[in-house]
């Protein structure tokens, strides 16, 4: 395995067209092809047929450079509309980041309002693993691990992200290009909002870009797309209403309230008991399982008492619990990594004594901060590499 990160910056394709956006629009006055609700309001006020923005976005998709002329067949009125207040791609690609085995890429974005996301591409290979006790169909796919927001207001001390503070709310559109981005290095099966920001805290542009992406011309199946979240209640009683089908992720990482608002300040204005009715409110509706996340700290919730704790919380829930190794964030974080031997011990009163299914995370792409917890607006660093072998992810978990 080569000790080097490889780093392409590609600002020659952007630089040009970042400049002329960010010169003219931090009010936004050119929104991005992919705001949904916007081209269609503004084709509709033109008296313009809506169903030509799915070609639209089909052309934008295959040719992201494109100019609006080269787009063929449209009624006239949509190309001057489209001159006027639209862009194909209002976000630049600045530079993309592999991970030494290139199992992890991280694209950095320079949005038009002169701010940056950071949004990574997981590659899995299915053939690894076992469906039904047969080897897989399918190969290779790949998981889009999305940012909802530039920086989270949500301030979870073990998160680098949460270090940032909030700067601002991504639109659909802009959160949908990220996707556009992606799909030109790797086909995307699977789309995870794990990246920066607190995606029910930003609703309406999740729930428009999730809606995007599931319909024409991207079809992902919203079986395969999961949101995450550290437990917005007001949101979490909706959503299941408004994106049927969807994976709901928790970011839950104690069993108890004190623990959860030691090391998630935003966990005092959500408390654990609320949430969890409104979990069993969503399961009772959705009829899906739930996936849990929880960050191993040493020391703060990694002991047995804890293990047991949550095994008594969740064990009327159907779920999956993601048991996370810690991602040190360097001087800034007060906090460690739990051992191997602890994270094995807690997983195995997990299933022995509650019967849920408990994984074990393997962590991707720490060479270039682009795991859970790690992303911050940041040039790529030489951290040591782990083990980034194709792991299981929440697709195989959702199958089982
Ligand atoms: S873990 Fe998620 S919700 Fe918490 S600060 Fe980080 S990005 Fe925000």
């Amino acid at each position: 395995m080569s000790e080097t990160t490889s780093l392409v910056h590609v600002s020659k394709y952007t630089e040009k067209e970042g400049k002329e956006i960010r010169g003219s629009s931090s009010t936004m006055t050119v929104r991005s092809i992919f705001d949904g609700e916007i081209i269609r309001t503004e084709f509709d006020k033109a008296g313009i047929n809506s169903h030509f923005v799915h070609s639209i976005w089909k052309y934008v998709i295959e040719n992201p450079n494109c100019e609006w002329e080269q787009i063929p067949s449209l009624p006239s009125a949509a190309y001057s509309l489209l001159r006027s207040k639209f862009k194909p791609l209002t976000s630049t690609l600045h530079s993309v980041t592999n991970s030494t085995d290139h199992v992890t890429t991280k694209l950095l974005i320079n949005l038009q309002n002169g701010g940056f996301v950071e949004t990574v591409i997981m590659r899995y290979d299915s053939r690894l693993g076992k469906y039904a006790g047969k080897p897989r169909p399918g190969g290779l796919r790949s998981t889009l691990c999305i940012s909802s927001q530039v920086g989270c207001k949500m301030g979870c001390k073990f998160c680098a992200t949460g270090t940032m503070g909030f700067k601002s709310n991504l639109s659909s559109g802009e959160i949908v290009e990220q996707l556009v981005h992606a799909s030109r290095f790797s086909n995307i099966r699977n789309v995870v909002f794990m990246g920066m920001g607190e995606p029910l805290n930003n609703y309406a542009a999740v729930v428009e870009a999730v809606r995007i992406m599931t319909g024409l011309p991207f079809q992902l199946s919203s079986k395969r797309i999961t949101v995450s979240t550290v437990g917005i209640i007001h949101a979490i009683k909706k959503l299941h209403n408004d994106l049927p089908g969807l994976n709901l992720a928790v970011s839950l990482h104690a069993p108890v309230q004190e623990v959860r608002c030691q090391i998630m300040p935003a966990a005092r204005a959500f408390p654990l008991e609320k949430l969890m009715d409104a979990l069993h409110e969503y399961q009772k509706n959705s009829q899906q399982k739930i996936f849990i996340e929880y960050i191993m700290l040493n020391g703060v919730n990694d002991e047995e008492l804890h293990a047991h704790q949550l095994g008594k919380l969740l064990e009327t829930f159907q779920v999956v619990i993601n048991l996370i190794p810690f991602n040190p964030i360097g001087t800034l974080s007060e906090f460690r990594s739990s051992g191997e031997e602890k994270v094995s011990g807690f997983q195995k009163i997990l299933r022995g004594t509650y019967n849920i299914r408990t994984t074990i995370r393997k962590e991707m792409g720490q060479d270039i901060s682009g795991a859970c917890g790690q992303l911050v607006v940041n040039l790529p660093d030489k951290r040591s590499v782990k083990n980034t072998s194709p792991v299981t992810d929440i697709e195989d978990l959702c199958r089982q």
